[in-house]
């Protein structure tokens, strides 16, 4: 039997029980978002965020910018930074052309780096040290623990390298004892390498990559990836119908890993809150 992996159900327990334990806060956490320029989807993933925040009790004050210098963004980075009433910052990606997302991403305090974005905690992750987590490949190892909570000694495969998705993802699993392997564009014989895997996380952007015979039966199969078919459709990097008797668990796109990860900034918002204030709960 598969395990189907709901992440919209399991982000649902995370934020309501978020919620309960920010009811006992004596303010509410603060989020500065900033969305520069005119992609229509970074501008929902915002509402999006910015919606979910207010649900579960998490204040945001969002920035937006048609444009912006680079100067001037460094210059807001710094006034966030400084604000006491802001826990978290979040700049959207991806940042315009013109614009030095790397020297932006630098420029936030790491402790109100909500993201994990920043070089200092991707640096902590690989170190071992408590640091905020990167969303998505938090939230991948919480849907991996609905399957299976002890990974120790397992097989792990990753496709895909991205600071965002694959590599923070990679130093997660590591952490959890299992042998990793990451795999990217110029990675021979993919799809041997993926049979290996007792846990094949896919974040690499084109539909339906993974094959049914590309799975060990049995494994845990994590689908980052977020494709529009020419029909409309959301599909991801896994082809799911084909995929899914032999896992013993796998994600579903959409409503898997997407809610997590929207979850998990929630959470490394309260998180941030917690380290400002010193506030524990
Ligand atoms: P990137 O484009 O930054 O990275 C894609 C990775 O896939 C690269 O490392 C690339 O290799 C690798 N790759 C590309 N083609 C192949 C191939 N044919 N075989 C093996 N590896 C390949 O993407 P992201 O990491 O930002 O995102 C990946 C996917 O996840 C996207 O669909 C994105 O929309 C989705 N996503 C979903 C989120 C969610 O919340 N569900 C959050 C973030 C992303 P190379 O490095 O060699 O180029």
């Amino acid at each position: 039997m598969t395990l189907l992996l709901n992440g919209f159900e399991l982000a649902g327990q995370c934020r309501a029980s978020l919620a309960e334990k920010i009811k006992t806060l004596p303010r509410a956490p603060k989020l500065a978002v900033v969305l520069v320029g005119s992609d229509p989807a970074s501008a929902v993933y915002v509402k999006n965020k910015e919606k979910a925040a207010g649900e579960v009790g998490i204040e945001s004050a969002v920035y937006r910018f048609e444009t912006i210098t680079q100067t001037e963004l460094l210059s807001l980075i710094a006034r966030l930074n400084a604000d006491n009433e802001i826990d978290g910052i979040l700049v959207q990606l991806p940042l315009p052309d013109g614009i030095n997302e790397k020297e932006i991403l630098q420029a936030i305090d790491p402790a109100k780096d909500v993201d994990g974005f920043h070089p200092l905690n991707l640096g902590k992750l690989m170190i071992g040290e408590p640091a905020p987590i990167a969303c998505t490949p938090k939230g991948c190892l919480k849907l991996i623990h609905q399957a299976k909570q002890d990974l120790s000694g397992l097989n792990a495969v990753v496709i895909g390298r991205s600071v965002i998705v694959g590599k923070p993802m990679a130093q997660l699993l590591l952490k959890e004892n299992c042998t990793v392997t990451m795999a990217h564009s110029k990675t021979q014989n993919l799809p041997e390498l993926c049979r290996s895997a007792d846990i094949l996380v896919a974040a690499v952007g084109k539909p339906k990559t993974v094959k049914a015979d590309w799975i060990k039966k049995g494994a845990i199969v994590i689908d980052v990836g977020i494709n529009r078919l020419e029909n409309g459709k959301l599909c991801g990097d896994v082809d799911f119908e084909n995929c899914f008797d032999k896992c013993s668990a796998i994600t579903p796109v959409p409503r898997g890993v997407g809610p997590m990860t929207i979850a998990m900034l929630l959470e490394n918002t309260a998180e941030a809150f917690c380290r400002h204030t010193g506030i524990d709960f």
